[in-house]
């Protein structure tokens, strides 16, 4: 979460935020189609969000589906095999790890709520206590697991519990750096902190989800199309190119 701000960032803060609003009207012009996100459980978020590090939806959708086939409900994932898991979500990639992950996850959140007296329907594994913390205590708790970062906290706050988080993924990251945001050196976990400094906590949603698909659809990791972004104005990266 954001920390006190110096004296001497609040002149450059204040164009930032300037700049980010403006971006986020402009893509909100641009997609007038905005569709909100599916809202999951948030354990059921958290366990998805985990099985998307380092891959694409479609993977990590398709490990999800075939998690909750075989093991519908998160009690029987918490008493299965580390191998029969592996196996089920090995589409995901870094099968090994997102499986250390999930077990040690589910154990926490299982033992806590145990301890706490906190069932739902019977069973501890659910995270329902959280939508009842402030954003910062939230992403605190979150990312106090293993396997938790700041991305992962934040799409769980964000999409299952319509707090105002602000996940910064791959593509947002890029643009970021991009439009001069941040500096280039800056890692996407440290990018969290200027973005809940700089951003309105209502315009996060909508502004997070369009620029992951202005990511996809123009500003590409390699051949972005200048040509016909409605961004370019601002960015950084584009003047460096025509000046070079
Ligand atoms: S001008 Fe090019 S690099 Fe800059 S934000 Fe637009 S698409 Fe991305």
């Amino acid at each position: 979460m954001p920390k006190p701000l110096k004296k001497t960032d609040s002149g450059n803060e204040t164009i930032l935020k300037r700049i980010v609003k403006t971006l986020a009207l402009k893509l909100i012009d641009y997609y007038p189609d905005f569709k909100p996100r599916t809202r999951h459980d948030p354990l059921d978020e958290l366990i998805l969000t985990i099985l998307s590090q380092n891959t694409n939806d479609n993977n990590s959708d398709q490990a999800f589906i075939r998690l909750k086939t075989r093991y519908p409900k998160w009690d029987q994932v918490a008493r299965a095999k580390s191998g029969n898991i592996e196996d089920l979500i090995s589409v995901a990639g870094l099968g090994n790890t997102k499986t250390r992950y999930i077990l040690s996850v589910l154990k926490e959140i299982g033992d806590e709520n145990l301890a706490h007296n906190r069932l739902k329907k019977g069973s501890p594994y659910h995270l329902d206590h959280v939508k009842k913390m402030n954003l910062e205590n939230a992403l605190e708790y979150l990312t106090g697991f293993k396997g938790v970062g700041q991305k992962t906290a934040a799409c769980v706050l964000a999409f299952s519990c319509m707090m105002p988080a602000f996940p910064v993924d791959t593509h947002i990251h890029r643009i970021l750096i991009r439009q001069g945001i941040i500096p280039e050196k800056m890692g996407a976990g440290d990018a969290h902190e200027v973005m809940y400094r700089i951003t309105e906590p209502d315009d996060r949603y909508r502004f997070h989800i369009n620029l992951i698909r202005y990511g996809r659809e123009i500003c590409h990791a390699r051949n972005p199309e200048c040509g016909r972004c409605v961004i370019r104005k601002t960015c950084v990266y584009i003047e460096k190119v025509v000046t070079q």
